[in-house]
């Protein structure tokens, strides 16, 4: 059935025009989209627009938004979901009630608006995806053998350890942070200055933005967030409910993306480089808890076995454990954020979700052992037992190589 229209000559005209400017800023929004997809094509030119455009706008807008003291993205996000169902509403009702035109004018101006984020949040960040590699120092591939990565392994546990011993640990297993968040903020601001050495060439904008805790932690955790960054609002968001060690590593991983590092394996490699090189206890102690199981593939069984104990008698197992049951509770809404990051990475030609632990591949040969008589050696279960050894040493290897033994 055709459905009446009520709209009067001037309502018509009215109406067409908003949608026809509307339009236009739809088109002029997706023509930088695809102007900046292009531009990405080339790693100089992305180095370019990510040091002299993304990297101004996200000062700018850092600066305005830490005048704040709440997250504004979070606000953004639930104004941005209100928005967006109303306009939707309207228009079914405009529509129904034989008003075509206004509904459909609500409707453009939403999808204007829309991609307009889109755009500012493409210059942004879009380019960061394809610049150069993150420069960081760290060993070269054949520098060390592996009995040096053995005394790396030993020298990290000790002081891993050492650490441990002196923290301090809640009865839950909790890290008890020595600092308040904002305190934690300037620590943390302090040891992203090592950044601005002439070492790394200007990589990394020396601009440090605020991290800011967010209100709806609990829906964070549900959806297995720990933090956000909003380049265009220049924020780094933080669930504010999550175990200790997880709150330091990822606000220092989220501020990397804010200083323009978006690939998440090296907003990962740089941050825990950062913390388990500091010389800030608490900071290193973080760092290191990320690395540990890194740092257990360069013992032999003997030295694994030892070090494994000792790191229950410092409490390093309770640690870890918190962390883990903290996470458990959350199962529902899980898959929810995890299926979206995978989206939204592979439009930014990242591999996935898989792409976080790119800095821990290590490769590893294995070789079958045989008994004296030649014949291959089976453990008590019936599996063949292989001999292993790494032929090339994970970024996450060389860079603790470079700083203990460089
Ligand atoms: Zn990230």
């Amino acid at each position: 059935m055709k459905r009446p229209d009520r709209e009067s000559a001037v309502e018509k005209r009215f109406y067409s025009r908003r949608m026809l400017r509307a339009a236009i800023v739809c088109a002029a929004a997706l023509a930088v989209i695809v102007l900046c997809l292009l531009l990405e094509r080339s790693e100089s030119v992305s180095e370019f627009c990510s040091r002299y455009i993304s990297r101004p706008i996200v000062w700018l807008m850092g600066h305005i938004s830490s005048v704040f003291p709440f997250s504004l993205f979070e606000i953004f996000v639930f104004a941005a979901v209100a928005a967006a169902l109303t306009l939707v509403v309207l228009f079914i009702i405009y529509c129904a009630g034989g008003f075509p035109r206004r509904g459909a004018s609500y409707v453009t101006v939403l999808a204007a608006v829309a991609l307009c984020v889109g755009a500012v949040y493409t210059l942004c960040t879009g380019f960061n995806y394809y610049r150069a590699e993150a420069p960081l120092p760290m060993a070269e591939n054949d520098e060390y053998g592996k009995e040096d990565y053995a005394q790396v392994a030993e020298l990290f546990f000790e002081d891993l350890t050492a650490l441990l011993e002196k923290a301090e640990i809640d009865g839950n297993g909790n890290l008890v942070s020595p600092y308040s968040f904002d305190e934690l903020n300037d620590v943390i601001a302090e040891e992203f200055k090592r950044l601005d050495d002439e070492y790394f060439g200007g990589y990394y904008t020396s601009y440090t933005p605020e991290a800011k805790l967010m209100a709806s932690s609990e829906l964070m955790s549900e959806l297995h967030l720990i933090g956000i960054t909003f380049s265009p609002l220049g924020e780094a968001n933080l669930n504010a409910g999550v175990p200790v060690c997880d709150l330091v590593s990822t606000t220092a991983h989220e501020l990397m993306h804010a200083k323009g590092v978006m690939r998440e394996s090296e907003a990962n490699l740089v941050s825990y480089w950062l913390l388990a090189t500091s010389d800030n206890d608490f900071l290193r102690l973080c760092g290191y808890l990320e690395l540990t199981s890194d740092m257990f593939m360069l013992t032999d069984t003997e030295r694994h076995e030892y070090w494994a104990q000792r790191l229950t008698e410092c409490r390093y197992d309770d640690v870890r454990g918190y962390s883990s049951r903290y996470w458990s509770q959350y199962t529902a809404l899980r898959r929810i954020s995890g299926f979206f990051n995978d989206i939204y990475l592979a439009i930014n030609g990242q591999g996935g979700t898989e792409s976080y632990n790119e800095g821990s591949q290590t490769e590893i040969t294995f070789t079958p052992v045989y008994d004296d008589e030649g014949n291959p050696v089976y453990d008590e279960s019936g599996g063949q037992i292989f001999e292993s050894e790494i032929v090339a040493y994970s970024q996450i290897h060389r860079f603790m190589a470079e700083y203990f033994l460089g």
